[in-house]
């Protein structure tokens, strides 16, 4: 009996809740990120790149045991030496690290500065939810706490939504400090309990772990329970009402609306004071804190912070299909080989383009000039250069105008040059 052929092995597939990115979507990502960097910049804030990578115990203190992220979504592992590690699930942390780590308090108080990059969350993957997704990641650490630091960090955010039209309501609450809030807490917990029957099993869970919480838990039962809870803006204490106070007078002095939350707490640990979102329709866009805690938490020197972070994903779904990058990259110019003999010249030819700044398609691979040119019309290339043997041989090559199917010949020594000009007045 003849033997069975071994059936081919299964392509392995993309992780659930990961994705990947090609053509106009990337375009539209990396718009989002271009934008958000450029706007940073000249808010002088200077970028830092951190590892994605991280002991897990960075997390665990930084991020705070009884968050989400750590307990349930962190992608923690041991490595081959044995290190409990984790890929980054945030920012905030790894940037507190590196902040420390490398000295950078010595550069000038108070150091602003921006991240760019993926993100690991192993949440449930739903709309708008990936498992691993961007964020840009901006941060304003040490000098004072104060509170013309939270409008300036909220003042960037606020331009760069603005700058990609991607309209968004900021809300914007008070969650207290040290002094104030575990008083609150004790009135919150107080009134949770003697309702805790109508409360959703989650929300039991967090009247011990993390009672803030219940304040923004979306089911119905709870949403009503809260609208008669205590509110944390009636029980700041003097400073903290104080911070708050200027925080909303230089928003206003700066022209930036906002609407006033009081069950925004947001999901992490380390923030007091200011929290705020930037809330679109289809769900959070950007958000961020004040978090003066977080640095001695990890065991370094108290220093006061205030940051944000944007989803990147969320942006873009935000702007959705028909959004139009503007100033789009100019199209690419086509070079083209008719003959054997001529593909050399015509490779080089290339790129010179390339080097001169000029975007470049080609099918050099292919034999027949016909079949190249097809290429450039699918392509949507204006113009074609083409190289035939004659030309090679004499060291010029002919411009061919698509639009006009007009052809002209030049020396290569012009031809960049030509061809920028043509470029041009396709533009204006
Ligand atoms: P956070 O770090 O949780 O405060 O989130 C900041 C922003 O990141 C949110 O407003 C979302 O826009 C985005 N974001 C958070 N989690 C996810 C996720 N799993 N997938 C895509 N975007 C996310």
């Amino acid at each position: 009996m003849a033997e069975k052929e071994p059936k081919p092995p299964s392509m392995p597939q993309s992780l659930r809740g990961m994705r990947d990115l090609w053509g106009d979507a990337l375009a539209l990502h990396e718009h989002v990120r271009a934008v958000a960097s450029n706007v940073l910049r000249s808010h002088q804030f200077a970028p830092i790149e951190v590892p994605a990578v991280e002991s897990t115990n960075l997390y665990e203190r930084g991020t705070g045991e009884s968050t989400d992220i750590v307990t349930k979504e962190l992608y923690a592992f041991e490595t081959r030496g044995g290190d409990k590690v984790s890929l980054r699930p945030e920012f905030t942390p790894g940037i507190a690290r590196a902040y420390t780590e490398n000295g950078l308090s010595r550069l000038g108080l108070p150091q602003r500065l921006f991240a760019i990059g993926p993100l690991f969350r192993h949440d449930r993957p739903q709309a708008g939810r990936y498992r691993q997704f961007w964020q840009v990641d901006a941060e304003t650490i040490g000098g004072t706490g104060d509170p013309i630091y939270d409008a300036q960090s909220i003042a960037a955010l606020h331009r760069i939504l603005k700058e990609l039209k991607a309209p968004a309501t900021l809300e914007i609450n008070s969650i207290g400090d040290r002094v104030c809030r575990p008083g609150y807490r004790k009135l919150l917990v107080a009134y949770y309990t003697e309702h805790e029957k109508k409360l959703c099993a989650d929300c039991v869970r967090r009247l011990v772990t993390n009672p803030l919480r219940l304040l923004d838990c979306k089911e119905p039962g709870c949403v009503k329970l809260r609208e008669n809870a205590p509110k944390m803006l009636d029980k700041l204490c003097a400073p903290c009402a104080a911070h708050f106070t200027e925080v909303m007078e230089y928003l206003d002095e700066l022209g930036i609306p906002c609407t006033l939350n009081p069950y925004l707490v947001r999901g992490l640990d380390y923030y007091n004071r200011t929290v705020f979102e930037f809330v679109h329709e289809i769900g959070s866009l950007a958000g961020g804190g004040r978090y003066d805690y977080l640095f001695e938490t990890l065991g370094a020197k108290p220093t006061p912070a205030v940051g944000w972070a944007i989803g990147v994903e969320r942006v873009v779904d935000a702007l959705g299909d028909r959004y139009q990058i503007p100033g789009k990259k100019p199209r690419p110019i086509f070079v083209a080989h008719a003959g054997e003999k001529a593909r050399k010249s015509a490779l080089s030819l290339g790129e010179l383009l390339i080097g001169a700044g000029i975007p470049v398609k080609d099918a050099l691979a292919k034999d027949s000039l016909k079949a190249q040119l097809k290429t450039a019309d699918k392509e949507g290339c204006p113009l074609a250069i083409i190289v035939g043997q004659k030309e090679a041989f004499d060291k010029t090559a002919i411009i061919r105008d698509f639009r006009t199917g007009l052809q002209e010949a030049f020396p290569i020594a012009r031809i960049a040059e030509e061809v920028k000009k043509r470029l041009k007045d396709l533009r204006d």
